[in-house]
């Protein structure tokens, strides 16, 4: 499967389309979801272009997916939830093809958090 270039994260890569920016660096942006599902839910996602996680473990460079990760844990932090900052905790969720409901072909993760989320997989069975 090729990458769709036309996707809305490429879009906001591109500046063709705003976001609510948490952080940027060279490897990763972070930003808020347009439709949150939690006092806190942000995206992390790589500036180069992945379609999901098996695309990016296996093509991203080391230092690519070392800035990810390392963006990941930053948003946590700066946003309040991570535990070692005083928060209580958050949820990564990373949704590859259509069993997950993967809507936007870009690959990211999702940070939920800011009040208990819930159960992992209620509906998965
Ligand atoms: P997925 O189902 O692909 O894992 O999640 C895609 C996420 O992108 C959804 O939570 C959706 O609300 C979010 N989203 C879709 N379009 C936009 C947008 O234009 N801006 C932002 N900030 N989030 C978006």
């Amino acid at each position: 499967m090729a990458y769709d270039d036309s996707n809305i994260f490429a879009r906001i890569l591109r500046g063709e389309i705003p976001c609510n920016r948490i952080a940027e660096d060279d490897y990763a942006l972070a930003f808020h979801d347009i439709a949150p599902q939690a006092p806190v839910h942000a995206l992390v996602i790589p500036k180069a272009a992945y379609i999901d996680l098996d695309d990016f473990s296996a093509n991203a460079s080391d230092a690519e997916i070392a800035g990810f990760w390392r963006m990941a844990g930053q948003v946590g932090r700066m946003l309040g939830v991570a535990q070692a900052g005083g928060g209580n905790g958050y949820r990564l969720i990373s949704n590859a093809g259509p069993d997950a409901h993967q809507e936007v072909p870009h690959f990211h993760i999702h940070i939920l958090g800011g009040h208990p989320v819930g159960r992992m997989l209620a509906d998965a069975r």
